[in-house]
């Protein structure tokens, strides 16, 4: 921990510039105590790791200290620094007694408290998402970051997320983004425009920040850069997503796939209409090439041109496979509240765009066309090959 009291209930905070001089004439003449429980905390000035204060040996107060690593406390101690340079009142290490809760950072900006986390460690999504939910109760506004540590990136714009890191999605006026901060390096890490082709990976634009080239508006609405997807890649992306999990060992057992070859479709025979990439898809948990495939199967493949489909009747069929744990909406607690109509919607305006439906109201649409199911490799390449043309001519991606 960074902060502490002294006897006279001077506070000691060591995000502070204090000299290593000044702090070992401290240490002569003071004892230190630590704000929340109160027991006598030594301070360690030693060399080769940053200057902290730590429990005695078999301390209780295991609850907000105990556990913390040397990155934590650099990352915390820099991002202080880095807002009291830009002249924002902050507090380190700031104890809420009301709802017992400490952020490493407590800041006031334009207005607003906010309560920065530096999250190193993983915790509990309940953990999270309690913690979240009592900042946000209590007026302050809950900031995340994610050490980058927890990021894996697979190519420039393939990257791997754990549901851990999910949590960490923020809304800012510009969309939502995923902060990350590496203290080793100084850096803050964005992730933006989100395209999750299953439940770990996903497109994205990611990009890398020093923090003496950024200030807390760039930090909370980091602009969004330039980003292409072609349909070319994302094809690839969701055929290879395909073969793996038709090779997962319990694939036999899969009920997905059960029902699709019961309603006599292939999985790797999939018409290029099922699987898009939709911009709110990281509502859903559940890859795209699922939750369209259901959508297919409940609603789109029953219709015939001419017929009509309600948004109700697509609703209700949405709500039928999320009680049954099919689509799953993902766990973001820091969005007030997740729509999982939002990414549907986009896929109907999509299929709308391809001709498919035409819009009739503003909850109905009229078939068009039926989507068709390709019966060979090469009718599917044939498929997707023309497909590939519309998508560029239509501008989409
Ligand atoms: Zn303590």
């Amino acid at each position: 921990m960074l902060t502490a009291h002294t006897k006279t209930g001077l506070k000691i905070c060591l995000g502070n510039y204090y000299s290593k001089e000044a702090l070992l004439e401290l240490r002569k003449k003071e004892e230190f105590i630590c704000p929340i429980c109160g027991e006598n905390v030594i301070l360690k000035l030693g060399n080769q790791r940053i200057f902290h204060f730590s429990h005695k040996r078999g301390s209780t107060c295991h609850k907000f200290f105990e556990s913390e690593t040397m990155d934590h406390m650099e990352g915390k101690l820099q991002l202080y620094q880095w807002l009291t340079r830009q002249k924002i009142p902050c507090c380190l290490e700031y104890y809420d007694k009301e709802i017992k809760q400490r952020p490493d950072i407590l800041f006031q900006f334009n207005g607003r408290k906010f309560a920065l986390e530096y999250q190193c460690s993983t915790i509990s999504e309940s953990v999270f998402e309690k913690r979240t939910k009592t900042y946000l109760e209590n007026d302050y506004i809950p900031l995340w970051i994610l050490s980058s540590n927890h990021l894996k990136r697979n190519g420039n714009n393939v990257i791997s997320l754990s549901n851990f890191s999910y949590l960490f999605l923020r809304k800012s006026s510009v969309g939502d983004y995923i902060p990350a901060y590496c203290s080793e390096k100084k850096q803050f890490h964005f992730i933006q425009s989100l395209f999750p082709y299953s439940i770990k990976n996903a497109f994205a634009q990611y990009s890398i920040n020093p923090l003496e080239k950024m200030n807390i508006n760039t930090l909370l609405a980091p602009s969004k850069k330039w980003f292409v997807l072609e349909y070319a890649t994302w094809a690839r992306a969701i055929n290879h997503f395909t073969l793996k999990w038709t090779l997962h060992s319990h694939a036999a057992k899969d009920p997905f796939l059960k029902e699709i070859y019961s309603r006599n479709l292939n999985i790797f025979l999939l018409p290029p209409e099922i699987g898009l990439p939709l911009p709110h898809s990281y509502y859903l948990q559940t890859s795209p090439v699922k939750w369209q495939t259901y959508l297919y199967l409940d609603v789109i493949s029953r219709k015939h041109p001419g017929e009509t489909i309600t948004l109700q009747e697509i609703q209700f069929h949405v709500n039928k496979r999320m009680k049954r744990n099919e689509i799953v909406i993902r766990k973001l607690p820091q969005l007030n509240e997740i729509n999982p109509m939002v990414p549907v919607m986009e896929y109907f305006r999509e299929l709308i765009k391809l001709n498919i439906f035409i819009r009739t109201g503003d909850t109905t649409c009229q078939v068009k066309r039926k989507i068709i199911i390709p019966t060979s490799e090469q009718e599917k390449k044939e498929a997707h090959e023309f497909f590939k043309g519309i998508y560029k001519s239509l501008g989409i991606i």
